[in-house]
């Protein structure tokens, strides 16, 4: 089956096989066997964060739709494919905050824990207490510390990365009073929807950059960006004048130039092409190195990036 059904970009090419697990013990027994007989296997959530290459992925992929969510005390545990916005929800009903800015990023807890997902100065590693994976045909729990995590990065991200699968989550979550819970996931939800766009698309796609020099150098951040030392990437595309930049169905946000929109039938190639040409941009005008938060999942050894005309 096509993965365009599985991701949010709407793109991409065939696994060799897949499977979907909705529950935890055939999520980790489908796992541990693939890994054991030496099967490439690629577990995906939501598809939130992913572009696939039109030519496939290789091996077997496994879409997460595990769901258990359980809370005692401050003490949260569920399946790695709970959606990340039920996680909030649970914890909020239990009077747990701490996960307000998840409000509004889709997919699953398991795939927020791999890109580290945050918003507005908070991110998920910073409530994580343990983490269940699945790695060489074995499943154990793990100290937070061994998924090396940073701005929107972990090891389960790094090239080639460790064949683990995280099958189940413990999160621990500070009281707070349901009242400013919801506020405060309110009013997130709103500065969301003044920006996001509706057209399918993966949510940032390059990753803003930290510099604390270069905050300094570039004209047009504001204090805040720069006492932060925080260098949108959406800034640095809009200033080389991209919004709007269109290949095919590939096309830069026009609300927001680091949104990178399928806005009708595009190829993965013309949606990479579209994002090697803004980084290539960028790179010129102002000397900066645009990083993928998008993940290219699958086979891209052919890939030619369309020129546009
Ligand atoms: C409209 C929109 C807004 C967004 N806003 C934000 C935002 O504000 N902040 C933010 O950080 N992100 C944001 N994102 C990006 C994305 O939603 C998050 O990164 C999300 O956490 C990805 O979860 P997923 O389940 O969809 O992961 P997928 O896209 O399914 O997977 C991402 C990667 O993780 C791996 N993976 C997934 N599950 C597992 C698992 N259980 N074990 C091992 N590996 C796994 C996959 O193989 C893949 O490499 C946004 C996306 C969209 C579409």
């Amino acid at each position: 089956m096509n993965l365009r059904v599985f991701t949010t970009l709407k793109a991409g090419g065939n696994p060799d096989a897949l499977y979907i697990e909705r529950d935890l013990m055939s999520l980790e027994s489908r796992v541990c066997a693939l890994q054991s007989a030496g099967e490439n296997t690629t577990v995906l959530g939501w598809g939130s964060n992913v572009l696939p290459s039109d030519d496939g992925v290789p091996g077997t992929v496994i879409i997460n739709e595990t769901k258990a969510i359980s809370i005692q005390g401050e003490t949260l545990l569920a399946d790695s494919g709970a959606g990340f916005q039920d996680v909030f929800l649970a914890a909020a009903q239990s009077s747990l905050g701490g996960l307000e800015f998840a409000v509004g990023i889709p997919g699953t807890l398991g795939g927020a824990l791999v890109s580290n997902a945050g918003a507005y100065r908070s991110e998920v590693s910073k409530y994580l207490t343990r983490i269940r994976v699945a790695f060489d045909g074995n499943v154990e729990w793990k100290d937070p510390a061994w998924m090396e995590f940073s701005y929107r990065d972990s090891i389960l991200r790094r090239p080639d990365p460790v064949q683990a699968v995280i099958t189940q989550v413990e999160l621990r979550l500070p009281f707070r009073e349901p009242k400013f819970i919801y506020d405060d996931a309110r009013d997130y939800q709103r500065q969301r929807i003044g920006k996001q766009p509706p057209s399918a698309s993966a949510g940032s796609f390059f990753k803003n950059v930290i510099d604390a020099e270069l905050a300094q150098k570039i004209p047009g951040l504001t204090q805040g960006m720069r006492d932060n030392h925080v260098i949108p990437a959406g800034f640095l595309i809009e200033a080389c004048g991209l919004k709007g930049y269109r290949i095919g169905g590939a096309m830069i946000g026009k609300r927001h130039a680091n949104f990178l929109l399928n806005v009708g039938g595009a190829t993965a190639r013309e949606l990479r092409s579209v994002a090697v040409f803004a980084s290539r941009m960028v790179q010129e005008r102002f000397g900066v190195s645009l990083e993928e938060e998008v993940l290219y999942l699958g086979d891209w050894t052919r890939f030619n990036p369309i020129v546009s005309v």
